[in-house]
């Protein structure tokens, strides 16, 4: 999916815009002499997320400011210091809302940090408890004032589309050999099929990360990239990627941004991590209506669910909606589809790679939520066994661990093509 525009799928995450705003966070005793430990910009089409790490909570204040726009950040008890000015200067411009940063003293002990904006846009601020390798973080996510849906974007995109793509099957057809990646090619259905392919982690958020450094966030966004590729080049499959750049994504966003699109099937990807380095093998998850099957499906389950925890969700902004949806439990008809579809994933990726188990395993996974969608999630490796985060890097491997998962898809549909929705 092309996001051409700048856009929000949270317009339920934000608040209106207020010209002037004061927040107090964290403790009001607060020590003089904190430590800024880093400032992250994670830029995305959606939105984009600064976060402020510091060893100790921030008071700050911020303002939003016009002509022209910005954000002015106001943080006490720090001194302006040449490392606050080299963690600025890291700061990338290329950022689709902010055009620069500048940092100076205001104040004594008041430093201020000064976001020229390219448009106006909504700030969300919050701020998240140390967890993992992280400290407090003092976050903002800027939200463009006037965003659109990319969701929308991209079922506009799609109807457009519909007619000259019937015209390229037709053509294809003719020509006997498809241009399919080695898929079916005998099947055109009365419809597209809609995938949601959701890239684990990103942003704020590493997910596991190997020995020699490699992030999670990073392989499976590039095998999603990959498996994206492949299934519309099919030209049955519409792709839609819950996130398509390294930014963070809440779980129940993910899984929204699907259902929105109606998803005939929701797919996450991931390499998975074990506290033994010997733990090796892909494995294939669907949702579980009892609990895990296995102690390991248990951990792993946890370990993934925490993703909201690190890569920072601004739990106060979930309305009733949502956490219903969280609530919700998949359907036993869900589970059944999602056990039949990683069945045949798991046939294909066998063909050529170590399996960690040779049949699907279920867990509780917060992504594999949606009750009307079959869900699967993929730990495509471990990338905590240096031999295999070195296969998750290696562009071979990405392309047999796509092509695999996009057979496997391919061969489920062909016998399950959804009849259960209009065309
Ligand atoms: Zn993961």
């Amino acid at each position: 999916m092309d996001f051409k525009k700048r856009h929000s799928a949270l317009r339920l995450l934000k608040y209106s815009a207020v010209a002037k705003a004061i927040f107090i966070l964290g403790p009001k005793e607060i020590a003089y002499g904190a430590n800024l430990i880093a400032v992250r910009v994670w830029p995305s089409e959606v939105y984009t997320r600064v976060t402020i790490e510091s060893d100790t909570a921030l008071i700050t204040n911020f303002q939003l400011l016009k002509d022209p726009n910005r954000l002015v950040v106001d943080i006490q008890g720090i001194d302006l210091s040449s490392s606050i000015k080299e963690l600025i200067s890291k700061v990338q411009k290329n950022d689709p809302y902010i055009s620069n940063v500048r940092v100076g003293l205001y104040q004594p002990q008041v430093t201020r940090i000064v976001f020229d904006l390219k448009e106006e846009i909504v700030p969300q601020l919050f701020t998240l408890n140390p967890v993992g390798t992280y400290k407090h973080r003092l976050v903002f996510d800027l939200y463009p004032k006037n965003s659109q849906d990319p969701v929308t974007t991209f079922l506009q995109k799609n109807a457009r589309q519909e007619d000259e793509e019937e015209i390229a099957r037709i053509a294809k057809q003719f020509q006997g050999k498809s241009l399919d990646n080695q898929l079916s090619n005998s099947f055109k259905y009365a419809r597209p099929i809609i995938i949601a392919i959701d890239p684990g982690h990103g942003g704020e958020d590493p997910g596991a990360i190997g020995m020699a450094g490699t992030f999670e966030k990073d392989v499976v966004l590039a095998i999603s990239h990959r498996l994206k590729d492949i299934l519309e080049g099919q030209g049955n499959f519409r792709i839609l990627l819950t996130r398509d750049a390294d930014y963070f994504v809440p779980l129940h966003t993910r899984v929204q941004k699907a259902r929105k699109v109606q998803a005939d099937l929701f797919i996450s990807i991931h390499a998975d991590a074990f506290v033994l380095p010997h733990a090796k093998g892909a494995s294939v998850f669907a949702l579980s209506q009892q609990g895990a099957t296995s102690t390991a499906a248990r951990w792993i389950a946890n370990k993934e669910n925490s993703a909201d925890l690190i890569g920072g969700l601004n739990i106060k902004s979930k309305n009733v909606d949502v956490a219903k949806l969280l609530l919700d439990m998949a359907t036993t008809a869900q589970i059944k589809d999602s056990l039949r579809l990683g069945n045949s994933i798991v046939k294909e990726i066998g063909a050529f790679a170590t399996l960690h188990s040779k049949s699907v395993e279920q867990a509780n996974f917060a992504v594999l939520k949606a009750p009307d969608i079959p869900s699967i999630l993929v730990e495509t490796a471990f990338i905590s066994n240096p031999e295999e985060e070195a296969k998750l890097l290696d562009e071979g491997y990405q392309k047999r661990v796509s092509l695999a998962i996009a057979k496997g898809i391919d061969k489920y549909f062909v016998q399950n093509y959804p009849t259960n929705r209009p065309g």
